[in-house]
């Protein structure tokens, strides 16, 4: 059910009380009224009862004395000695009308009837009987008798002459003018009734006759004297008496309450008019009321729906009473704090804590409006060179401390159009909504020389580079997440070169995923079977025979079918994984080597190591077991390390050379000539060997550039007691320009490619049986 309104139930109550009111006083002067009526009509009853006895008892008297002096007058005591019956009947009509009676009878000296009056009624015997059983008794009679329908008043008494001679009954007719002549004197309705066997008879009576119809009905003798009676549409209260001592007669006395009420009435209808005015009034004032306390309520009911609603312009409106206006001030107060607090969230959801600036979502979503409003847009990825190792040799307070200074140079180059965001971690994004993408590099070049000043913070001066990776709209992408990776691999790129800014290269992103997928694919790759071990053979220059075999690493995938380790050894040290990967190289190549040596054949064996693996401070003691587990002799073993891996950190390589060879292996520097070592830091190497990389070898000509870069390695190396190994060796020319500079090893096509453990093993079994010594032109494989 719907909950009624505030407004309506104050209205509602209102009513109730004032009706309730107005009906409780309209009841109090009701019954009130009544019973003041009622009282006094009682009262009337019985003054009108009392003047009634007096009324009668006067009457009774006057009839009994005008019988007795009827009864002595000496001509009627003649009459009544002559015995005839007409001068009896003359003399009775006569005397009787002189009395002003209505009925005279003569009865002789033992009761029994003798003469009526003339045009009188005559007595029944019954009557007669009662009559002058009572005069008998007590001298005189008096009762009330009906004779022929009409209702008497009747004296009985002796005629005495002197002795007694008979008796005269005179009688009074009760009838409406003595009824009139009664409400004159008392203003009460009353009526002479009989009762019997045919009911209540009303003989005469105040009231008109069809009303004596009704009161015969209603009027029944028994039950309280005094009580309501309804005669036709009137009210009345009744009372009753007998008219004479023992007899049914009865007077019956009407008490109008009709009439007593009417003055009362018009009060009645005065106070139902007030009231009615009274319950007007409340409803007036309790609209008038309610309103003035459900509108403010409904304002600010109002104002709490708009809050809920996320609207917070406008302060809740005050005015009504003391409360309401607390209330409303209250509700403005919580709808400042909530639209702060939630300014605050929204800015924190959208913004970095650190820096104050834009977050990575934030950012996302600015580049997509960017978008969407056309044009060219450039992104910016931007990253901390070495940050990492800022934040672990200063503390990451201070890398706080460089990355908000990073912050403010960023902004502070730019204007309000561009946007600086923190994707996370060190690095940023800037966004250069309408710049073309040279334009947008060369404000990105800008920006590195801005971040290049030092930093002076907390007294410590620290130079800080970063590197910035660029993609355009709509030349590298048409949407944030294209564009946001795509400057992620130009970055990448641009570290890769040392820092820097770098543009997004197209074709990049394809192998950038594929290089993704294959540094996840690799982690299974040993698990899966998927690696397998190669070996090429490294021959003596002057003898050809086989002295050592390169283990390479093959990487079969599933998928994607062969993948050759340039691609996917950068990716292994990239991902972690290159331990994982050199350790399972070491363990099948040691198992192969045993394998060989069990046949006889007791062959050197060459593993690579990358730049990554001289950081494996376990490195050492793994090698060490490993080839007590297989049975090989550490003089047999050599391990490639090429020299740029040499050269990225030279004292820590020195320490795990001088590590790695106290095992007793020996070591190469692999793909010599490519790694810019000088002579004074390769003099401190403890290695045997000098690999001349292949991008040297192959196209050896006499004369050319390559010849006297490798030869004077030769030299060199020869010098330093090292000796050299020429890798790439693919036609007779450079091997016979080899064998001329006295190189000491040779390794390449022209002899064999890298081959299966088995295959190696027929190869140098062939080759053995083949050649058993001298001229290498005609042992080649080619
Ligand atoms: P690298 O150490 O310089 O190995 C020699 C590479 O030259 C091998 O390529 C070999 O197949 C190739 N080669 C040999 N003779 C000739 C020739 O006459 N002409 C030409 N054009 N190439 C020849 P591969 O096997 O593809 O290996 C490439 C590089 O991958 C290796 O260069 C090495 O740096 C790395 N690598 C291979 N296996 C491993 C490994 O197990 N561990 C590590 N860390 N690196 C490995
Ligand atoms: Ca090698
Ligand atoms: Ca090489």
């Amino acid at each position: 059910m719907k909950p009624r309104r505030f407004q309506t139930r104050v209205i509602a109550m209102m009513i109730a009380v004032v009706a309730a009111a107005q009906l409780a006083t309209f009841a109090v002067v009701t019954v009130a009224t009544q019973r003041a009526v009622s009282s006094r009509l009682e009262q009337e009853l019985s003054v009108g009862h009392r003047v009634w006895e007096q009324f009668q008892q006067s009457r009774s008297e006057q009839l009994l004395a005008s019988a007795s002096v009827l009864a002595d007058d000496f001509g009627f005591r003649a009459a009544v000695a002559s015995g005839d019956a007409p001068t009896l009947r003359s003399a009775l009509g006569n005397h009787g009308t002189r009395i002003g009676a209505d009925l005279a009878w003569l009865l002789d000296r033992d009761g029994r009837w003798q003469a009526s009056a003339d045009g009188m009624a005559a007595p029944a015997t019954d009557v007669l009987a009662g009559l002058t059983r009572q005069a008998a008794q007590e001298g005189v009679a008096l009762q009330t008798v009906v004779v022929e329908n009409a209702l008497y008043l009747v004296v009985m008494l002796p005629v005495l002459a002197p002795e007694r001679v008979g008796w005269l009954a005179v009688g009074r007719r009760y009838d409406d003018a003595l009824a009139q002549q009664y409400r004159s004197l008392t203003g009460l309705e009353a009526a002479f009734v009989t009762t019997g066997g045919t009911g209540t008879r009303v003989h005469a009576a105040t009231l008109p006759a069809e009303q004596r119809a009704m009161l015969a009905t209603a009027w029944t003798p028994g039950g309280a004297q005094v009580r309501e009676l309804a005669v036709g549409g009137d009210h009345y209260l009744s009372d009753s008496h007998p008219l004479t001592r023992g007899d049914d007669a009865r007077l019956v006395l009407l008490d109008s309450y009709d009439r007593a009420l009417a003055p009362y009435r018009t009060l009645r209808s005065r106070i139902l008019l007030l009231s009615g005015l009274a319950t007007l009034l409340a409803v007036g004032v309790a609209v008038a009321l309610g309103r003035g306390i459900s509108r403010p309520v409904s304002r600010l009911a109002q104002a709490a729906q708009r809050i809920q609603a996320g609207d917070y312009s406008q302060a809740p409106a005050s005015g009504g009473s003391r409360e309401i206006v607390e209330l409303a001030g209250a509700l403005g107060r919580m709808q400042a704090d909530i639209a702060a607090r939630e300014a605050r969230i929204l800015h924190q959801a959208h913004h970095d804590g650190l820096t104050g600036l834009p977050n990575r979502r934030h950012a996302y979503d600015r580049l997509q409006a960017a978008i969407d409003a056309g044009g060219e847009v450039a992104v910016l990825v931007m990253d901390v060179n070495r940050f990492k190792e800022i934040n672990d040799t200063l503390g990451h307070a201070f890398g706080d401390q460089v990355l908000r200074e990073v912050a403010r140079r960023l902004r502070g180059a730019l204007d309000d159009t561009q946007l600086v965001a923190r994707l996370g971690g060190d690095e940023f994004m800037v966004m250069l909504p309408g710049l073309p993408c040279e334009a947008a590099r060369t404000r990105a070049q800008a920006l590195w020389h801005a971040l290049k000043q030092p930093l002076d913070l907390s007294s410590t001066r620290v130079g800080v580079e970063g590197s910035f990776g660029l993609a355009c709209h709509p030349q590298h992408g048409d949407d944030p997440d294209t564009l946001l990776r795509r400057a992620d691999i130009a970055l990448y790129d641009a570290k890769a070169a040392h820092g820097g800014v770098a543009v997004y290269q197209p074709g990049r992103d394809e192998s950038h995923l594929r290089q993704l997928q294959l540094m996840t694919d690799l982690r299974q790759a040993i698990a899966g079977g998927q690696l397998a071990l190669k070996f090429q053979p490294k021959l003596d220059a002057a003898s050809a025979h086989v002295q050592h075999v390169e283990a390479l690493v093959r990487w079969h995938h599933p998928v994607l079918g062969p993948v050759a380790p340039d691609e996917f050894i950068p990716l292994a040290e990239r991902s972690g994984f290159i331990h994982e990967l050199t350790r399972f190289v070491l363990d099948q190549a040691m198992a192969c080597n045993a394998a060989w040596r069990a046949g006889g054949l007791d062959l050197g064996l060459a593993v690579n190591l990358s730049a990554m693996d001289l950081l494996d401070a376990d490195l050492p003691d793994y090698i060490e077991q490993k080839l007590a587990a297989h049975g090989v002799p550490a003089a047999r073993m050599i391990l490639e390390v090429t020299e740029s891996a040499l050269m990225q950190d030279i004292e820590y390589a020195l320490r795990m050379l001088h590590r790695l060879k106290a095992c007793g292996v020996r070591l190469a520097i692999d793909d010599f000539g490519t790694g810019y070592s000088s002579l004074a830091q390769l003099k401190r190497m403890p290695v045997d060997e000098l690999k001349i990389d292949k991008s040297f070898v192959m196209q050896l000509e006499e004369g050319s550039d390559d010849a006297v870069i490798v030869r004077s390695t030769i030299e060199l190396g020869h010098n330093m007691g090292l000796s050299v190994i020429a890798e790439g060796v693919e036609n007779d020319r450079a091997l016979a320009l080899l064998r001329h500079y006295r190189c000491d090893m040779v390794q390449g096509y022209l002899f064999s490619a890298p081959l299966g453990s088995a295959d190696l093993l027929d190869w140098c079994r062939r080759r053995e049986a083949a050649v058993p010594a001298g001229d290498l032109t005609l042992e080649t494989d080619a």
